[in-house]
């Protein structure tokens, strides 16, 4: 440490890091040495392992409850556990555990060993159907929005046959839900397993009244695509905002940052594409069919994605690979952030989630037809999602709206905060041709584009184009819901999606029916309530730009939910209509719905507060005094330029740093002011009870203090010598260097 007039002026810490990152070599992955084919899945209790572990009898029966939801008989599950305890100990594992997604966001696991004692001094490895089955836990130790008190906290998790049983360390992890002792849902997974149930049915009956009598079922899907930052461990070590929020709270732009618009796609750092190999590696032996990786637009963001599963699945899989993520990072010496906003000034991450259903013949219910009828079906489809999505824009805007949500929604790189739907130009033309005459035209087949190109091939023209801007695009034979948040548990939108459609495909067929009782044919009465339908829905197609002022005030003329304050969007989950909807389908009852929205609320107001707390430490204990010792510094020089130099040169020399000094004085003033402003509106909202004021309180008013003394703190950053600031910055933060790497990339 340098000292100067008694004060340090080396953060040693800061550059000690630093040093430690960029001196980092890329780890050795350790991949196996056959193809992916040969161990993928081997961690995971699959049909492979079954035949090997379960009677055929038995497997028989399992398959009937997950493929038609029988419930499952109870001698059946002692038989399962039986072959699960013995695959898992055949693979190292020495403990089991319910794995379930409470409504903290992230994922809970208890362990229990197999062991137990023999009564003989010795002990045996045990596991039950019971055990399997169901286990109890304390309900009242997760958000449960005051569904569970304290002195009745009884809950369970019950085992999820849909989803296989999985290894991870020495641990068997068992997929299963989480309900209270009185029934209801404490848990992002039991209303999406009955939203795709309630989707399944209503799908499956309106093909098979007007399209196609053999469909028996259909899947829904979704395929999600994974964005996340990477920081060096060291240097995330000494940012508390990134360790205990997740995201910088302060940091002066870096002057570069992704204005050369050179990350995206470019070519994978060694130390990072080693950290992805090696995640490769496990996800694919947790059975996740990993496909696509690449760097995103944001420095140190990247983008990992599977081939799309069946929905339940998929959202396992990747509540799965987020935990695998975090600890194939520390092997690798860095830290993930799934925040949507870690830093401010670069690009945010989504959670892109690929939604489309197909039936059991095959056929993808959004896939555009190759004739009339199958284009009637594909039509179908598409109309009844637009017009869920349209009745439903501020309800989908609540179940993806999130503290940290709200920094990317509306900033320049993601969807706007209001629900819209792009369908391209192609689409578009057929829809408006339905609305206008009820009748379905035909679309073109994928055409050539003329390249002139000497050598290169015909490319095909999609018959959609992207649309970056919209959060509900369609993309040519699936929607992508791309508002969801990078952090979130994909369960929740995609349980509100699966409902609003659902719902709407019952209110079609309810329609339509009608109409053919009395007297219209089938492809009429569909063509009819179509056109009818698109008149209505118009207002949430929105092919331009969305990031727009324009738009912003057109979404408002067309009736779009436009509002920006997430304790208000909340309240969406609560009107009349939405509360009928989730009790009709009987995925949420009023009850379960108002828990949800209070746990929502609750965890809102939670993270400001910390980040809220956060904040005033760092500014109080790291940043006004480096501020006040630099100030001090400069007036020592003014001090000694006062003995060295005449009266009449002075004014001119000093001028200079007597306005560094006022500078560093206005901004330590307001810092401290408002610091203190801001502790006492935390004192404040701690004596209040959890609830939607005080979520609002926090939005209005505790939000603009973290803006403004933010706005104070990079100012100091920008003035004061680069060797005393403690904080890596985000020059340091977002490049990621290795020893003998370049610096850039
Ligand atoms: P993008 O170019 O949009 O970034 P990616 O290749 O990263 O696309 O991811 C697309 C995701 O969409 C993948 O998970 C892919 O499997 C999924 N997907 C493709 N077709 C469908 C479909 N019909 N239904 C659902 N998901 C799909
Ligand atoms: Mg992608």
């Amino acid at each position: 440490m340098i000292f100067s007039g008694g004060f340090p002026i080396t953060d040693s810490s800061r550059f000690n890091a630093v040093e430690k990152a960029y001196s980092k070599t890329p780890v050795k992955p350790s991949l196996p040495k056959e193809a992916t084919s040969g161990y993928f899945g081997c961690n995971v209790f699959n049909e492979k392992q079954m035949t090997k572990y379960l009677s055929k009898q038995t497997r028989e029966h399992l398959a009937a409850v997950a493929d038609k939801g029988l419930v499952l008989d109870r001698s059946i599950a002692d038989q399962v556990a039986s072959g699960m305890k013995q695959w898992a100990m055949d693979n190292g594992a020495t403990h089991y555990s319910h794995w379930f997604h409470p409504l903290t966001g992230g994922t809970a696991e208890k362990h229990d060993s197999f062991s137990e004692p023999d009564g003989k001094g010795g002990c045996i490895e045990e596991f039950s159907g019971k055990l399997l089955a169901q286990q109890e836990s304390d309900a009242s130790s997760f958000p449960n929005g005051g569904l569970r008190a304290t002195f009745e906290a009884r809950g369970y998790t019950a085992w999820d046959p849909s989803s296989p049983a999985f290894i991870i360390g020495d641990t068997l992890c068992i997929p299963t839900i989480f309900i209270s002792y009185t029934g209801e849902a404490l848990d992002f997974k039991a209303p999406l397993l009955k939203s795709i149930s309630v989707l399944n049915s209503a799908a499956t009956s309106v093909m098979k009244s007007y399209f196609d009598p053999t469909v028996r079922k259909v899947t829904v899907n979704l395929g999600w695509e994974q964005e996340y930052f990477l920081v060096d461990a060291d240097l995330y070590s000494q940012r508390p905002d990134l360790v205990l929020t997740e995201r910088t709270l302060m940091g002066h732009e870096s002057a570069r940052s992704q204005q050369l618009e050179d990350h995206y796609f470019g070519s994978i750092p060694p130390r990072v594409l080693s950290f992805m190999q090696d995640l490769e590696v496990e996800g694919c032996r947790l059975g996740i069919p990993l496909k696509t990786r690449h760097n995103e637009v944001a420095p140190n963001q990247f983008e990992i994605a599977p081939v799309y599963e069946e929905m339940n699945l998929a959202v396992d899989h990747n509540m799965i690979l987020m935990s695998v993520m975090k600890m194939v990072a520390a092997r690798h010496g860095f830290k993930v952030l799934f925040h949507e906003k870690p830093f401010k000034g670069v690009n945010g991450s989504g959670k892109h989630c690929n939604w489309s259903v197909t039936a059991d013949t095959g056929v993808n219910l959004f896939a555009p037809g190759k004739n009339e009828e199958e284009n009637l079906r594909f039509m179908t489809f598409i109309v009844n999602t637009l017009m869920a999505v349209y009745k439903n824009n501020g309800l989908l805007k609540a179940f993806i709206a999130s503290a940290s949500n709200a920094h990317r929604l509306g900033a320049n790189e993601a969807p706007p905060a209001i629900i819209s739907s792009f369908l391209g130009t192609e689409i578009t033309h057929v829809v408006k041709e339905l609305e206008k005459s009820a009748a379905v035209i035909g679309m073109n087949k994928k055409s050539g584009i003329d390249i002139h190109v000497p050598r290169i091939p015909e490319l095909l023209k999609d018959n959609t184009d992207r649309n970056r801007t919209s959060p509900f695009a369609f993309t040519g034979n699936r929607f992508e819901f791309r508002a969801v948040g990078s952090s979130a548990n994909c369960a929740a939108p995609m349980t509100a999606l699966n409902t609003a459609v659902a719902y709407q495909l019952i209110q079609f067929r309810k329609t339509v029916d009608d109409l053919i009782k009395s007297g219209v044919p089938v492809r009429n009465a569909v063509l009819e309530t179509l056109s009818r339908y698109l008149k209505e829905c118009r207002a949430v197609c929105f092919d331009g730009n969305g990031y727009t002022e324009e738009w912003k005030a057109e979404a408002a003329r067309r009736g779009l939910d436009c509002e920006t304050s997430v304790p208000l969007i909340y309240d969406n989950c609560l009107r009349p209509e939405v509360c009928e909807m989730f009790a009709f389908t009987d995925v949420m009852s009023p009850v379960e719905l108002i828990a949800r929205t209070e746990v929502l609320h609750e965890i809102y107001s939670k993270k400001l507060e910390i980040e809220a707390r956060v904040l005033r430490d760092m500014a109080v204990n790291h940043i006004l005094p480096i501020a006040t010792c630099y100030q001090s510094e400069i007036l020592d020089n003014i001090i000694k330029m006062k003995k060295v130099f005449s009266e009449e040169e002075l004014p001119d020399l000093l001028d200079p740093q007597m306005k560094v000094v006022r500078e560093i004085s206005h901004h330590i003033s307001a810092v401290r002011a408002q610091t203190d402003e801001l502790t006492k509106l935390c004192e404040d909202l701690e004596k209040m009870p959890d609830g939607r004021e005080k979520a609002v309180i926090c939005h209005d008013r505790v939000l603009p203090y973290l803006d403004t003394i933010r706005e104070h703190i990079d100012s100091l950053e920008m003035i004061v010598d680069d060797r005393m600031w403690p904080l890596p910055k985000y020059r340091e933060l977002l490049f990621i260097r290795w020893k003998n790497g370049t610096v850039f990339r």
